[in-house]
């Protein structure tokens, strides 16, 4: 069993590793200390929601480790005016920390079943700035766009044109780029008047991003 005093040790450390590996960006630590972890995981791995860890989500899918969703939002740039748009609500904890830090977030899971999962998380703990869509990511969410920042967490080996037409002038998108079964990179894209400016970060594992809803639940 783990105690109250275990678990404030256990966020501690989450936020000293943090730190530790690079993370600089006082909003985004700040994020990540507000967001309950312990919310996302599956019951069985609530003990272990503030270990670094990727860990299995319904659907066959996975909550990303906390050091990549730092990273990533790091990279993001977000600011407090910014509509965010996330493909892959998976478990809801990356929109989740998005939310504290940006304007408004829309994020897309293709499985009903973690969307609606997400949406009662986000009820349960207030967050009322960000909005489930179920359906297919690829496609983005024309009639919200455009977004200042995009961030894709399932892996795809080009980059989906309909979320760079989603993208304002000037805005950022970041995505694990490369074949879904190897490792890829962490891209960055910033939409530049007359092109895409791209820029390689760290390698990583996601779970491919699929076309299409779920037929399954
Ligand atoms: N951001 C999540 C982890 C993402 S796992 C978290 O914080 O927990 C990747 C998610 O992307 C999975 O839930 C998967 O079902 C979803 N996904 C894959 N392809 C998709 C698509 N085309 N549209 C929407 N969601 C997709």
């Amino acid at each position: 069993m783990t105690t109250l005093a275990d678990q404030r040790i256990g966020r501690m450390e989450f936020l000293l590793n943090l730190r530790r590996r690079g993370i600089t960006n006082a909003a985004v630590l700040r994020a990540m200390d507000e967001v309950p972890r312990e919310h996302f995981v599956r019951a069985e791995d609530v003990d272990a929601a503030y270990s670094d860890q990727a860990m299995p989500i319904p659907c066959g899918q996975t909550i990303s480790q906390p050091y990549v969703v730092a990273y990533m939002t790091e990279r993001l740039a977000v600011e407090p005016t910014h509509r965010v748009l996330e493909i892959g609500t998976g478990s809801g904890y990356q929109a989740a920390v998005l939310s504290r830090i940006a304007r408004a977030v829309t994020t897309v899971e293709r499985y009903r079943t973690l969307a609606d999962a997400a949406k009662i998380r986000f009820e349960t703990l207030g967050y009322a700035n960000i909005t489930v869509v179920v359906g297919d990511g690829l496609e983005g969410v024309p009639e919200k766009a455009p977004f200042d920042r995009i961030l894709v967490t399932a892996a795809t080996e080009t980059v989906p044109a309909a979320l760079v037409d989603q993208l304002a002038q000037g805005g950022v998108m970041v995505l694990p780029l490369g074949a879904p079964d190897k490792v890829q990179s962490i891209v960055r894209l910033t939409r530049a008047p007359t092109e895409l400016v791209r820029e390689d970060f760290i390698p990583v594992r996601f779970v491919p991003l699929l076309p299409g809803r779920a037929q399954e639940l």
